[in-house]
């Protein structure tokens, strides 16, 4: 699914994720956490990969078994350190309200967290989740 880089998509990406997680029969527990991930990795595109400007987010949703695989991608700035970037409190926009727990929320919800990401190039985030342990 593609969609327009606005917060308000936000809402619609958890959805949408939510529905589909929804036929693997996740807690409601463990759907909270796929939500809470998504939100953070779409988020983390709208205001850091595009800057709050324009662009495409590109999200997918897949499921091998239990396990679940979603990706949010984005075409816009990139991260020069992706490793950095990944650590508790880190954030580059510290004067806004980010606290940079993003990643760190990703990662304590989702089992496998993966970035791939270069300076000019964007950023994906792929993200799994075994459903029932
Ligand atoms: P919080 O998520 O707590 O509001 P944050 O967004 O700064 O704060 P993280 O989500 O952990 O924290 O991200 C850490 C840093 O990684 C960001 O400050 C930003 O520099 C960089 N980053 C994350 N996602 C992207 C992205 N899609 N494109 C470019 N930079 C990103
Ligand atoms: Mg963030």
């Amino acid at each position: 699914m593609k969609m327009d880089s606005l917060s308000k998509n936000e809402e619609f990406a958890r959805v949408v994720v939510a529905v589909f997680a929804s036929r693997l029969d996740p807690t409601l527990e463990e759907l909270d956490d796929i939500k809470t991930a998504v939100s953070e990795a779409v988020t983390n595109a709208v205001i850091h990969g595009y800057q709050n400007g324009e662009g495409v987010i590109e999200l997918t949703a897949s499921a091998e078994g239990k396990i679940l695989t979603v990706t949010v991608k984005d075409t816009g700035v990139g991260i020069a350190d992706v490793e950095k970037a990944m650590e508790p409190m880190f954030t580059t926009a510290p004067e806004g309200d980010r606290s940079g727990m993003g990643f760190s929320f990703m990662e304590a919800f989702m089992d496998q967290v993966e970035v791939v990401s270069a300076p000019g190039e964007g950023t994906t985030v792929t993200m799994r989740k075994k459903i029932g342990g």
